[in-house]
């Protein structure tokens, strides 16, 4: 062990940034806590402009070499990272657990396998990523798929290492070089990616990882001339900052922001599965982007779901998310709890009903929560509050529920529960949202296209797409052999 070495349940995490294939300490740190316990894990590099710059150097430098680098060796490469990402499950859920509070078991059956599974279809993928000429007047016009340079990722702290790799697996394939910043609450697996991906033949300078405030490193990463892509995932003002900040650049950017998503129960829908929908949308405490948060239940069954719904509600097992039985594990932050607290205490003032929850519970935790009697313009019901709370609103027609769901800034996505598939099929075509789910949740191929309308993102990613955004696109036409423009 060093001074820059903490340990998670007998795990070794460097605490300095990676860059250019070295570790790079910050003379200043900030301090990593768990939320499980408050617990003070280490004090962890706090970087600057200066690291911004050094990081963004290293990529610059990695990045003919690892541009013109095979597909095949890429992707090699990345399977390799892949390995490791597989032989370290273990490490990388304990460690992510104790940084962000999320269920450890799955951490170790669902995240870090599909972590892996990130760089394993991305290098995949890239084998098979073509285009078929085009023929124009005997010309053929060629597509290629340029690496489009030095690649900024930037990633929040609710899903850490699922969501940073879900940006540096595609853009690694595409032959691009990687900044990451992970959020200042999570740092911790980005680093041990980092040692895996070195020991998996990644070459120094590839994949650089920056820990620190997003106000005191942000700027510097995203204004900086050397950088050809910025992917964001975060929150709305957030992303107005970042927006701002690459303008000087004109440096495209793919956005994956917040939401404020419907699940819409139609009275011919399977209740229970409705119900067990609805409960779903507190897992990992409701912190996730794509949550439903608002529930819209039509009006002749709504006393009904209710009853079902709280029957499974009081189900719900809270508490240390290491432990097999618990369902849901703490909030990541005091200062979340409180804006949480905030969000439900005006909602009461304002004449919400706490059908279940509404007030805090021990520690870090929130009681799950469901909340009635809210209006479509309040806070409660516009706002993204990402934490354990629900809304109830009735509707009486399909219209009055398709214009309810379309009604917030957001449109990252909506579920249904129907029992009608034409009315699915209809509803689906009218809402404004980037992943629509008809009877179930959360379960998305990574070749589909992934991402929100209006304040929920900008672009789109996953498969294709994700290609897309990282690669400068190129058609090349060429004439016919013998071709003469004069001839
Ligand atoms: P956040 O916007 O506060 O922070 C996200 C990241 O941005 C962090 O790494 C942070 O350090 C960095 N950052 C902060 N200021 C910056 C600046 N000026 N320049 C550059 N980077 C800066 O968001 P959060 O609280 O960490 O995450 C929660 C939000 O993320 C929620 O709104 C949630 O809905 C959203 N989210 C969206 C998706 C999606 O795929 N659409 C997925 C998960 C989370």
């Amino acid at each position: 062990m060093t001074e820059h070495t903490l340990t998670v349940a007998g795990v070794a995490v460097d605490t300095r940034h990676w860059i250019g294939g070295e570790r790079v300490a910050s003379a200043e740190t900030f301090t990593d806590v768990s939320p499980i316990d408050g617990s003070v894990l280490g004090e962890i590099s706090r970087g600057t402009a200066a690291e911004a710059d050094l990081a963004v150097a290293a990529a610059k430098a990695a990045f003919p070499a690892w541009a013109t680098t095979s597909r095949a060796e890429r992707a090699r490469i990345l399977h390799a990272v892949a390995d490791g990402v597989e032989k370290r499950i273990e490490d990388l859920a304990i460690v992510e657990t104790t940084d962000n509070g999320a269920l450890l078991r799955s951490h170790r059956r669902g995240v870090m396998p599909r972590v892996a599974h990130n760089f394993r279809f991305f290098a995949d993928r890239l084998l098979n990523l073509d285009h078929e000429d085009f023929e124009t007047r005997g010309h053929t016009n060629h597509v290629s798929w340029d690496p489009a340079g030095p690649s900024v990722l930037i990633t929040p702290w609710n899903a850490p290492l699922m969501l940073s790799t879900w940006k540096v697996a595609p853009a690694l394939a595409a032959g691009n070089t990687v900044v990451l910043k992970p959020a200042e609450w999570t740092p911790l697996t980005a680093s041990l990616l980092a040692d895996i991906a070195a020991e998996a033949g990644l070459p120094a300078g590839v994949l650089n990882i920056v820990q620190g405030y997003g106000s005191e490193i942000g700027d510097a990463l995203t204004s900086h001339p050397d950088v050809r892509r910025i992917s964001f995932t975060g929150s709305v003002p957030t992303a107005q900052r970042i927006t701002q900040s690459a303008a000087a650049n004109l440096t495209p950017l793919s956005l994956e922001l917040g939401g404020k998503s419907p699940l819409l129960v139609f009275a011919d829908a399977d209740l229970d599965l409705a119900a067990g929908l609805a409960v779903e949308q507190y897992d990992n405490a409701g912190q996730v982007c794509l949550a439903a948060t608002r529930i819209l239940v039509e009006e002749t069954v709504a006393e009904e779901f209710t009853r079902r719904f709280v029957e499974k509600a009081a189900a719900i097992v809270q508490g240390d998310p290491r432990d097999e039985a618990t369902d849901i594990g703490p909030n990541i932050h005091e200062r979340q709890l409180e804006k949480i607290d905030g969000f439900v205490r005006r909602a009461v003032e304002a004449g919400a009903r706490a059908v279940i929850g509404g007030h805090r519970g021990e520690g870090r935790y929130y009681a799950p929560t469901l909340l009635t009697d809210v209006a479509q313009d309040s806070e409660i019901v516009q706002e993204e509050v990402f934490g354990p709370v629900l809304t109830l609103q009735t509707f009486t027609t399909e219209d009055e529920a398709v214009q309810l769901a379309n009604d917030t800034r957001f449109g990252l996505a909506a579920t249904l529960a129907t029992g009608d598939r034409d009315r699915a099929a209809r509803v689906t075509q009218r809402l404004v949202a980037g992943t629509v789910w008809v009877n179930c949740f959360f379960v998305r191929d990574l070749q589909a296209p992934f991402g929100g309308s209006r304040h929920s993102g900008v672009g789109r990613e996953g498969g294709t797409w994700s290609f897309d955004f990282y690669c400068d696109l190129k058609n090349t036409v060429t004439a016919p052999k013998g071709w003469n423009n004069h001839g």
